[in-house]
């Protein structure tokens, strides 16, 4: 077996993200020790209760202590305030990194915090599920997944280079780019289809006249997709929005002109517009399947549930 990239790794905030780092440098031998640190006793305990760190602490700082990395795992919003409380217990040397969806404020919080003498080389696995909790990690979640770098002035080539290669052991591919051109990039992937998917999803709510019972019925049409999404963690997608301000706005303004585009061609009857568009959005999805980012199976390769089997639906 190679000999491990890190020798003790901090991980702050025991959720999907940092419990899935956890199975995964463990599985791969990725690291001689894994010390966390989350809020809430409870989460320290059901850490050290799954195995999935070697020691708990109690606070932030105790839990850098000695740690040639640490990985920020906590919303975007609780970012400063665990690194002005790390800042001064960090090790000459080490490397602090976070997982963080967005990135050019989480930048701007962590920066000043970060010592001479130790890297900050923030990152963004762009994998996850819409389960939360040091329970919902699985060490497979990075595989074959992007995990996109955005290093700013504090982060040394030897710490970057030392990164990306814990990145890649756990499965993922590793691009690196500038913070503003990722907070852009995510605005159009991620963050605006999940503004739209929660729109959506509270529309049905307040839609009256479709019974509820009727909407849940019939979600299989395609709502049901919009649920998983719309079912994300409440914390994660606020602090994203009210960091990715600038970005989520500018998507979500060229959203609603192509919206009241379509809508014109459908009150004016325009069936070739249509046609045209939907041929064009068609092209992006065998696209994403020819860059195995998803199965081409049909449904996405989704079993119909024993009771809709059972009930001949
Ligand atoms: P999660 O499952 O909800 O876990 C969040 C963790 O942060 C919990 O262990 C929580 O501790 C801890 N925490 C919250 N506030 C804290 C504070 N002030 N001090 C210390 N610990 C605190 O979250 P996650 O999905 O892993 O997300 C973590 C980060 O990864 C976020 O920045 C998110 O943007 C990013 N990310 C998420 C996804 C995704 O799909 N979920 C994908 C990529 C990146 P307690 O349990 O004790 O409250």
């Amino acid at each position: 077996m190679t000999p491990p990239i890190y020798h003790r790794v901090a991980l702050i905030g025991l959720g999907l993200i940092a419990s899935s780092m956890a199975h995964a440098m463990k599985q791969g031998g990725l690291a001689a020790e894994i010390v966390g640190y989350a809020k809430t006793e409870e989460t320290r305990r059901i850490a050290l209760e799954i195995g999935i760190c070697d020691r708990v602490c109690a606070t932030a700082a105790e839990a850098v202590q000695g740690a040639d990395l640490v990985v920020l795992a906590v919303p975007v919003g609780a970012m400063a305030g665990i690194a002005a409380e790390i800042g001064p217990h960090l090790m000459q040397g080490a490397c602090v990194t976070d997982v963080g969806s967005v990135k050019q404020a989480v930048i701007d919080a962590v920066s000043p915090h970060i010592p001479a003498g130790v890297a900050f080389v923030p990152a963004h696995p762009l994998a996850g599920t819409e389960h939360s909790g040091p329970r919902s990690g699985f060490a497979t979640l990075f595989r074959n997944r992007w995990c996109l770098l955005t290093p700013t002035e504090t982060s040394t080539p030897e710490a970057t280079a030392r990164l990306r290669a814990l990145w890649e052991a756990m499965g993922s591919n590793v691009d690196e780019m500038d913070a503003p051109h990722h907070d852009l990039v995510l605005a159009v992937v991620s963050h605006t289809p999940h503004l739209i998917a929660y729109t959506m999803v509270g529309v049905a709510d307040h839609l009256r006249r479709v019974s509820n019972s009727e909407v849940i019925k019939y979600s299989a049409s395609g709502f049901r997709d919009f649920t998983r999404i719309a079912a994300s963690d409440p914390t994660m997608w606020r602090d994203v929005f009210l960091t990715n301000k600038e970005a989520t706005l500018d998507i979500l303004g060229r959203f609603t002109e192509e919206l009241f585009m379509l809508q014109r061609a459908i009150r004016m009857g325009d069936g070739e517009q249509l046609h045209a568009y939907f041929t064009r959005t068609r092209a992006i999805r065998r696209s994403i399947i020819e860059a195995g980012q998803d199965t081409a199976a049909p449904d996405f390769g989704r079993v119909a549930p024993v009771a809709a089997v059972k009930a001949g639906e």
